[in-house]
């Protein structure tokens, strides 16, 4: 056994990098908090990612946990090219020019990876770069491959900084060469749980990947990150193509004007909680632990008001992956996590709509929750092979712990994510009474309930027809 916090109801999802892809520390990271680990494809080879992977999952296999793992597409992102001496400065009124012929960037010309960037952008459009802190306006371009550009913010421009288009509609496919290498190396990762895509665009984005994953026949759920304003205009329905949405707000606060950010974050989370898919806030969140032992008071305010906001998971990026302080970081978070759940305002519990294909299963957990509350219950308990049930019963935001059962490890891993599930191993095909006492039993062994507990389960009857949830059963643990 392993000396693991308490569980929270939202979970933590950190980013590994050079500061944190040791055993060491990605054990201390574990303990500290963290559900899932992210690797961030933008950055590190396959071979790095690997060794990250078999790390966790002897970790997961030695202490028997269930620490999932999100693989992040870097999507359609532009970048610079190299940059002399690895900076130069631009400076306020003047013009530079962007090439797609590879050079070394000087103050008169500079590489931009993307090649269709001197016919999608039109005269007048604006041009950021390293998250926003530079920008630019299109003066002239052939429509072939030169841009001329003015220079609104000067500043400091290194190699390889990203840009972002945000009045540009750009035609670059959802999966990038890079990409569609990247994700051919993850299908043949069986430990990754989740596969994010950036960027994304429209459903089809998110419909496209999910056909690729299938055809590898890969367990990994999908998880479509909202930073582009084309996403927030077809949001219902990437929500619906999606298993998992983040609101990235490192691209979305350079995509969109940055005091939209609260709202959308608030407007996104209540659109997932009510489609029952895990919904995680993503970037800045205790952004100066990189460098500082403790967070700002602005800081732990948005941690805690993510909480708030119902958020099934926060996530660390630069704090974890290569900031100073990784293993204070998520001991911070974790701390804030639990002080804001003491007192969790619970918005409206979303109820199960009519028109939902899975209407019946969907009333049964959201009696379940219900149910749970009047009386209050220790605990919801379910079985689940296609994760459905974790998902639905989750959604319902009970207040009391979510215990959920499957015979298969890789989805108890996906499940992590989800705010409130706990995830234990059971593999058993026997009859449903028996069922509930078995897995009763290894909660109670696990000192997770005693004796006097009241629990509710939830289940599927009869047994073998492998229905979605149909029943509902109240107990005192004996
Ligand atoms: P990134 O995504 O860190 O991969 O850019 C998160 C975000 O944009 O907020
Ligand atoms: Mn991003």
């Amino acid at each position: 056994m392993i000396e693991r916090i308490e569980h929270q109801s939202t979970k933590i999802l950190a980013t590994v990098g050079p500061a944190s892809s040791s055993y060491e520390t990605l054990l201390e990271l574990v303990k500290a908090g963290v559900d899932v680990f992210r690797l961030n494809f933008s950055h590190g080879t396959h071979q790095d990612h690997e060794e990250v992977m078999n790390r966790i999952t002897y970790i997961n296999e030695k202490y028997n946990l269930h620490i999932g793992i999100l693989a992040d597409l870097q999507g359609p992102k532009l970048r610079v090219g190299e940059i002399e001496n690895n900076g130069i400065e631009l400076k306020k009124g003047q013009t530079i020019k962007f090439t797609n012929e590879l050079c070394v960037g000087t103050k008169e010309k500079v590489y931009m990876s993307y090649k269709k960037f001197a016919s999608d952008v039109k005269v007048g459009e604006k041009v950021l770069i390293d998250d926003g802190k530079l920008m630019l306006e299109v003066l002239e371009t052939n429509k072939k491959d030169l841009v001329k550009l003015k220079v609104l913010f000067g500043g400091i421009l290194s190699s390889r900084k990203g840009v972002n288009l945000p009045n540009t509609k750009i035609s670059l496919p959802s999966l990038t060469e890079k990409d569609e290498k990247d994700l051919e190396y993850i299908l043949t990762q069986p430990s990754v749980n989740w596969i994010a895509l950036s960027f994304v665009r429209s459903a089809k984005d998110m419909k496209d990947l999910a056909k690729r994953v299938k055809a590898k026949n890969h367990p990994a759920k999908l998880m479509a990150k909202i930073e582009k304003p084309e996403a927030i205009e077809k949001l219902d329905k990437i929500i619906k193509a999606s298993n998992a949405i983040m609101v990235a707000r490192g691209d979305l606060g350079i995509e969109v004007p940055i005091e939209k950010l609260p709202l959308l974050q608030k407007m996104i989370i209540k659109k997932c909680i009510q489609r029952a898919r895990p919904v995680v806030v993503a970037t800045h969140m205790l952004d100066s632990m990189i460098t500082a032992p403790i967070p700002t008071r602005a800081e732990i305010t948005d941690v805690a008001n993510a909480v708030l906001d119902g958020a099934d998971a926060v996530m660390l990026s630069g704090e974890t992956s290569v900031g100073q302080h990784p293993v204070k970081v998520v001991e911070a978070m974790n701390n804030i996590i639990e002080e804001a759940e003491k007192e969790y305002v619970l918005f409206p519990r979303p109820t199960p709509s009519k028109k939902s294909r899975t209407f019946l299963s969907d009333a049964v957990c959201f009696n379940a929750a219900k149910v749970a509350e009047d009386i209050k219950a220790k605990a919801i308990m379910g079985m689940t092979s296609s994760g459905y049930t974790a998902f639905k019963v989750s959604s319902y935001r009970p207040k009391c712990k979510i215990y959920i059962f499957s015979d298969q490890d890789s989805m108890l891993a996906t499940l992590n994510l989800v705010w409130g599930v706990q995830g234990f191993y059971y593999d058993k095909f026997t009859t449903t009474d028996e069922t509930i006492d078995d897995v009763t039993s290894i909660l109670v062994q696990n000192e997770h309930l005693k004796t006097g507990d009241i629990i509710v389960n939830t289940g599927s009857m009869p047994l073998n027809k492998r229905h979605r949830t149909n029943m509902l059963k109240v107990s005192v643990v004996e």
